[in-house]
């Protein structure tokens, strides 16, 4: 087993780091000016007239920033709006490549404001931080891209293969209106792109055990979604001639076998992956550990269970989220309703996770009703190909000493609408992330140093070159 450990050699492909990444004051100011477009995404799915108007103005404000872009790429507007701009490549044999980022950010929690060092949809620029809702999740990455193809069309650089920056507007509402019928216009038009990169994970710093360098973790797959609505129907009464049982009681049992049922535990094919990653650039123990999974494999599942976070990683995750039942005090309920919502593992499907539930709770009475917006767990993307090759050297050439890593998502993005246009999905964008700025994204006081804000700027100037 030593020799194991010692004999794991590195992964990361043989590039060098390129050097502090150049200042763009105009593109912070471009930064915090997208910020104040308040495009707020509310969970009903509708986009309501707010988020329309704020759109519209960030769209001609977009226009009239990055002039060359809108004269020189095609512009499609999808849906209610979302955007793709399509950078025609000079290789109609080469596929293209397609980029994502959503415009539309989460609701700020008035509870909470007192937190923001900056109000959140100013966009302030203070002691060399960008402020606002939106400059991690995901409005850096949108104008990062832009930044760099403007310049690029400035400086007539072409392109090999077409590059297409999709931008959607409902990402934080399940991308319905947005990345649905942008996948839907790729189909109709029999565009197929090679490869796609969304958000995911970042570059983490101080979040993976064991490895002191940042590490890229890069999302080649996303846990599945399922919500399963527990119905009982049944006739009511009066509560002063109690039965046995009622919807209410009946649903408490089920629900207390729900909460007992054990998930299989395992590490999937991208948690694999993961650790013979990131195995290589380790300290000793976990080395040691992440090189012999055969045998420390319920060691590190202990530890993996100790957190919420890394629990979720090794197993499907369920939660009861809505319980509804009762009229009256006086009445028998005659209907009572669960909603448990479940992420599902790769290796698993909605199928086998709705029978596994079934026979947890067998009880007849118990209707189970899967909702519209379950889906399985993705597909796994490959890192045998020249995509991954560009992304993980990419990520080498722009921060200096970061190693990457495959990895699982265990949240929604856009991409699991993407699933049916590409089997190369890359989940990862270049901003770090620690314990101390991670808090901000969908949280309080979101911000990113202009000193990140210029490496995600050089990491798609490189990327795009090799394109
Ligand atoms: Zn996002």
């Amino acid at each position: 087993m030593l020799a194991i450990t010692f004999l794991t050699k590195s992964v990361q492909p043989k590039v060098s780091f390129k050097g502090a990444p150049s200042l763009n004051p105009e593109a912070y100011k471009r930064l915090g000016e997208i910020v104040q477009f308040q495009t707020v995404s509310y969970d009903d799915s509708s986009d309501g007239i707010l988020k329309t108007i704020a759109l519209k103005q960030l769209y001609i404000w977009m226009q009239n920033n990055y002039p060359l872009v809108f004269k020189n790429a095609k512009s499609h507007f999808i849906g209610t709006g979302s955007l793709i701009l399509e950078f025609p490549g000079n290789n109609n044999s080469l596929k293209p490549a397609m980029f994502c980022a959503h415009l539309d950010v989460v609701p700020v929690d008035m509870e909470n404001i007192s937190k923001w060092k900056k109000a959140p949809f100013s966009g302030a620029i203070w002691n060399d931080t960008i402020y606002g809702r939106g400059v991690l999740d995901d409005k850096s990455v949108a104008i990062s891209m832009l930044e760099v193809m403007e310049k690029r069309i400035a400086k007539k650089a072409l392109n090999k293969r077409t590059i297409l920056l999709a931008f959607g507007h409902d990402e934080e509402t399940g991308g319905t209106n947005g990345a649905i019928k942008i996948a839907h216009y790729l189909l109709e038009n029999k565009i197929q792109p090679e490869f796609i990169c969304d958000e995911g994970f970042g570059v983490m710093e101080g979040l993976v055990p064991g490895v002191k360098k940042p590490v890229a973790i890069i999302g080649i797959a996303e846990k599945g979604y399922m919500t399963a609505k527990l119905e009982i129907a049944l006739e009511g009464g009066h509560s002063s001639f109690p039965k046995k049982e009622n919807a209410t009681s009946i649903l408490i049992k089920a629900l207390q076998s729900v909460e007992n049922m054990e998930m299989r535990e395992t590490f999937c094919e991208p948690q694999q992956q993961f650790f013979r990653s990131i195995a290589p650039e380790a300290n000793f123990g976990y080395r040691f550990l992440f090189s012999n999974m055969w045998i420390a494999s319920p060691v590190i599942k202990m530890v993996l269970r100790g957190n919420n976070k890394t629990a979720a990683t090794i197993r499907t995750t369920h939660a009861t989220t809505i319980i509804r039942s009762g009229t009256k005090d006086n009445t028998l309920p005659g209907y009572a309703q669960a909603m448990v919502n479940f992420r599902i593992l790769p290796g698993e499907t909605v199928q086998s996770v709705y029978e596994h539930l079934k026979r947890t709770i067998a009880d007849e009475r118990v209707q189970i009703v899967l909702q519209p917006d379950t889906i399985s767990p993705s597909p796994i993307s490959s890192t045998k190909n020249l995509a991954w090759k560009w992304i993980t050297e990419t990520i080498g050439e722009t921060f200096d000493g970061a190693v990457s890593a495959p990895g699982l998502v265990l949240t929604g993005t856009d991409c699991k609408n993407y699933t049916s246009v590409c089997k190369n999905i890359y989940r990862f964008v270049p901003l770090r992330l620690n314990n101390d700025n991670l808090g901000g994204i969908h949280g309080s006081n979101e911000r990113i140093a202009t000193g990140n804000f210029n490496e995600m700027i050089r990491y798609y100037e490189l990327l795009f070159e090799k394109l």
